[in-house]
């Protein structure tokens, strides 16, 4: 690579964020980028191109609400890099979605690729809206107006949304149909994450926290940590919460708390996960169903020996990190960890290990899905898991050996295989005209 320098890198903006806990996605996803940079050989031009995102569109999405009245609601796609192929990355309904936010996350999305070694690059969207305060009739008519206005933008070969926060199968037939219906003819493969039925892929609404337990067990391995005598804590049972207990528990770990919005069960026997709902089964069911509740920050800080954070951003901050008494954390939600709070898990020799890698399960499996999409030929479930399990298995290694090589944090060793893998396309390229 052609570079030594790394002086064009905006530090003072690295610095001033660093004291800062309320920092956004955008400026915890460049400090994490200068991070894994200051360790590379990269072209400095090249961490400068990655700092913004190719382009961000920004469109209004009118609805009429169910009584008749207008409403104006403003949607994002953020379109971060797409060196190494098509930009990906899901859409998120949430009132506090904002244009940087998109960025960041989207950033995250082009590192998550990477780590995975898929041929896409990364893009983040979503409207700011609150999905509980509509109803499905309005939901409905928000996601075809809005697939409307991103028609230009998005495509199989260009972009490919999938599901997110506040979204799911369902919002992703309605955006594939309307897509669709405007292109005059079907085009699964415009989304990833659609209901089986019209192209969506085995297992993928599992795949996160089947990516979280699969990583988790990886971990325990490497720390000679025997499943059967791990205890676990989780935020969220969620898909990605819900679905990594569950596998845990198979698998033999003890799963001592899970929780939801309202609070979180605790049991030091071990939870029995099956017969707890998950929020898709029945919203809120954990703490109904709980004998003995906790909150969830007290699920932050219990005494086990793996937490995975499965439900918001920023849950460990420098407020809590001191008193995590777990020795692993896997990262089931996108940044639940601020920066301030990794340096202290750091020191302290917690293990983090990072949501790019633990949850990247969800955007492998929409790439099968893509594949299949493409190719009008579904997998089974069973081959879908197989090669699921694959690639987090190579996508590990090739961590642990940068892990190992360079002594840095998980987090770093995996930004370090993203980056390297992102700059060496870049190099190849190069800059166009
Ligand atoms: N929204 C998911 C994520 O953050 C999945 C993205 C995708 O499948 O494209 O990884």
């Amino acid at each position: 690579m052609a570079s030594t320098s790394n002086s064009n890198l905006d530090t003072s903006t690295d610095e001033k964020v660093a004291s800062s806990e309320s920092e956004s996605a955008l400026e915890t996803a460049r400090r994490q980028l200068y991070h894994a940079a200051a360790h590379l050989d990269i072209d400095s031009n090249i961490v400068e191109r990655l700092k913004y995102p190719k382009k961000v569109h920004e469109v209004t999405v009118p609805i009429k609400r169910d009584d008749g009245t207008v409403e104006v609601f403003t949607g994002y796609r953020a379109q971060h890099d797409s060196v190494r192929g098509p930009h990906k990355g899901g859409l998120r309904y949430h009132p506090e979605v904002t244009r940087d936010e998109c960025v960041g996350l989207g950033m995250w999305m082009t590192w998550k690729c990477a780590v995975m070694d898929l041929p896409f690059g990364g893009a983040k969207g979503g409207v700011a809206v609150n999905p509980k305060e509509l109803s499905s009739a309005e939901k409905e008519r928000l996601t075809r107006r809005f697939a409307q206005e991103l028609r230009d933008v998005i495509g199989p070969n260009h972009d490919i949304p999938a599901p997110d926060m506040g979204t799911d199968p369902q919002t992703m037939a309605w955006l594939m149909d309307a897509y669709s219906m405007q292109e005059g003819e079907t085009t699964p493969g415009v989304v990833t994450g659609k209901p089986p039925v019209i192209g969506g892929s085995e297992g993928r609404e599992e795949a996160p926290g089947r990516s979280v337990a699969i990583i988790t067990q990886l971990v325990c391995e490497y720390y000679d940590r025997p499943l059967d005598e791990t205890t676990v804590a989780i935020q969220g049972y969620g898909s990605v919460g819900a679905n990594a207990a569950r596998l845990l528990d198979d698998w033999g770990a003890t799963i001592v708390a899970i929780s939801d919005v309202n609070g979180a069960m605790y049991d030091p026997e071990g939870i029995d996960t099956a017969s707890v709902p998950s929020h898709d089964e029945e919203p809120e069911a954990v703490t109904k169903y709980a004998d003995n509740v906790i909150s969830n920050d007290e699920l932050l800080t219990l005494d086990v020996d793996v937490l995975i954070p499965a439900a918001l951003g920023n849950v460990l901050t420098k407020e809590n990190a001191e008193a995590v008494a777990a020795d692993l954390v896997v990262e089931g939600a996108n940044g639940p960890t601020t920066s301030t709070a990794d340096s202290i898990l750091a020191e302290r020799d917690v293990a983090v290990i990072p949501d790019i890698l633990a949850n990247a399960g969800g955007v492998t499996v929409s790439y099968f899905e893509w594949l299949q999409d493409i190719n009008r030929r579904a997998w089974s479930l069973e081959r879908v898991n197989d090669e699921l399990e694959t690639e987090m298995q190579a996508a590990w290694r090739a961590i642990k050996t940068e892990f190992e090589q360079r002594d840095v944090t998980w987090r770093d060793a995996a930004y370090i295989v993203a980056l390297s893998r992102i700059a060496e396309a870049h190099e190849a390229r190069g800059l166009w005209p």
